[in-house]
């Protein structure tokens, strides 16, 4: 049987409506959406109705060292002096733990807007790097995780080889990370049965870097797995990994994809953070996804992408929360346009043409861009979308006075606090009135994992 949900005002690809009523099927796919429809029995939510947001790029175990690694204890803090930190976390996971970390992110997520997230996953082996018993079974940790919070999930497993440009062997602390080709392809075998028909679940390929997978292997991967739906990378996020391309392979590194992979719309390049302005075109005219983390490529010193020109370029984008220093998207966007701000020295940077409102453009073009990025039917309040919504809290003091897309600008700008009240995947509610329907049992799971991990 269907349920049907009449929404006060909602957020609907051709624009702002009041009375929409939504029908969902016992799958969670929309069926039915019409507008102004006060005739219809349906059960009455007030309140601004958009589209969740999908998070494009996420390694839910780095929650556990956001706020640890803020105190300067280095001549040179770098990203590269926090990713040892990050890395004798990462030795100290278990199954068990990550479990209950992604739980708890993935409950975070859903309670700031995000109702799906590609998690990039190379935590492949057991801490001296040998292969688990059952090689599926950190896969299998994010997945029963995503159903616990109740998320839509695209998962990536990642492949990592090297610790360098050239074949270099990886580090000690890499081990947990390495799989051989073969191996690769027989977990990404194994792990697509799982997504055929899970209408919450989707699985795509991730190569690390150019850096973690030489050239051959990512070839042997593309050659064996053409039809994947999804293929994300971690791009030009360092300085330090330009110039070790340049050296190594005689290119830049976005420069470099472009010349030897079949980039596409299917292509996620996260954090293409130091692309050059030939990059920047070059990338727009594929279709593929920039996928920008802004908190976190703050938060590491990383670098700031160039999204006006990109965007003015026609350019996709996407956002992820990836090591969750920051785990709301409103929060993301914002800052993707305060960095825009702060380079030009201008306001309102973003936008292609005057009179367009900044938060909106930004949450829509960053659901469309999701959507692809994570290979689901998400992203849209539309007929044969799974049914992700996001409910504002729109009667509070920040909203006062403010309709329409000026409700997106306020929530992504000014609100104070989180104005996500409810929260709708696939059908269900998981979030309602601010509190996520298991986040007692999840938080205290998280409390155990994190005793025994800090
Ligand atoms: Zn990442």
């Amino acid at each position: 049987m269907q349920s049907r949900y009449r929404f006060s005002c909602a957020w609907l690809p051709d624009g702002w409506r009041r009375n929409v009523v939504i029908s969902v099927d016992p799958s969670g796919d929309i069926v039915d959406v019409a507008a102004d429809d006060v005739v219809t029995t349906a059960r009455l939510v007030n309140g601004t109705a958009i589209p969740g947001m999908p998070n494009a790029h996420s390694h839910a175990f780095q929650r556990t060292i956001a706020g640890l690694a803020e105190r300067r204890n280095n001549n040179e803090d770098t990203f590269w002096s926090w990713r040892e930190i990050m890395y004798r976390l990462a030795a100290r996971i278990t199954p068990e733990s990550l479990n209950a970390i992604a739980a708890q992110v993935y409950a975070d997520m859903l309670k700031a807007g995000y109702t799906s997230v590609c998690e990039f996953h190379y935590l492949h082996n057991q801490p001296d790097g040998k292969p688990y018993d059952d090689p599926l079974v950190m896969c299998h940790s994010l997945i029963d995780a995503a159903a616990t919070a109740g998320i839509g999930l695209t998962l990536l497993p990642t492949l990592y080889q090297t610790s360098d440009f050239g074949g270099v062997p990886p580090l000690a602390m890499q081990r947990r990370f390495a799989l051989d080709t073969d191996s690769y392809l027989s977990l990404l075998g194994k792990m697509r049965p799982s997504a055929q028909h899970a209408a919450q679940m989707e699985v795509g390929l991730a190569f690390h870097s150019l850096r973690a997978v030489p050239f051959d292997s990512m070839r042997s991967v593309l050659d064996v797995q053409p039809a994947s739906k999804v293929i994300h990378i971690h791009i030009a996020e360092q300085e330090r990994e330009v110039t070790a391309c340049s050296r190594s392979l005689g290119r830049r590194p976005i420069e470099w994809l472009m010349e030897n992979a079949p980039v596409d719309s299917r292509w996620c390049l996260v954090h293409a953070t130091h692309a050059s302005a030939s990059e920047v075109r070059a990338v727009a005219q594929t279709g593929a996804t920039v996928v920008l983390c802004p908190t976190t490529e703050a938060n590491l010193g990383d670098g700031i992408f160039p999204a006006a020109d990109y965007l003015h370029a026609g350019g996709t984008f996407a956002i992820g929360s990836d090591s969750h220093i920051g785990l709301s998207p409103s929060e993301e966007l914002r800052w993707l346009e305060y960095q825009a701000r702060l380079q030009t020295c201008e306001r309102n940077v973003l936008v292609p043409n005057t009179d367009s409102s900044v938060g909106a453009f930004l949450w829509k073009r960053a659901c469309e861009a999701g959507a692809r990025a994570s290979a689901r039917r998400i992203g849209a309040l539309e007929v044969g979308c799974r049914a992700d919504v996001v409910v504002l809290d729109s009667s509070g003091p920040a909203f006062v006075g403010r309709v329409d897309d000026a409700v997106i600008d306020t929530f992504v700008f000014a609100a104070a606090g989180n104005a996500v009240r409810d929260v709708m995947v696939g059908g269900r509610w998981l979030v309602q009135d601010g509190r996520h329907f298991a986040e007692t049992a999840i938080a205290a799971g998280y409390r155990r994992a994190i005793g025994r991990l800090v």
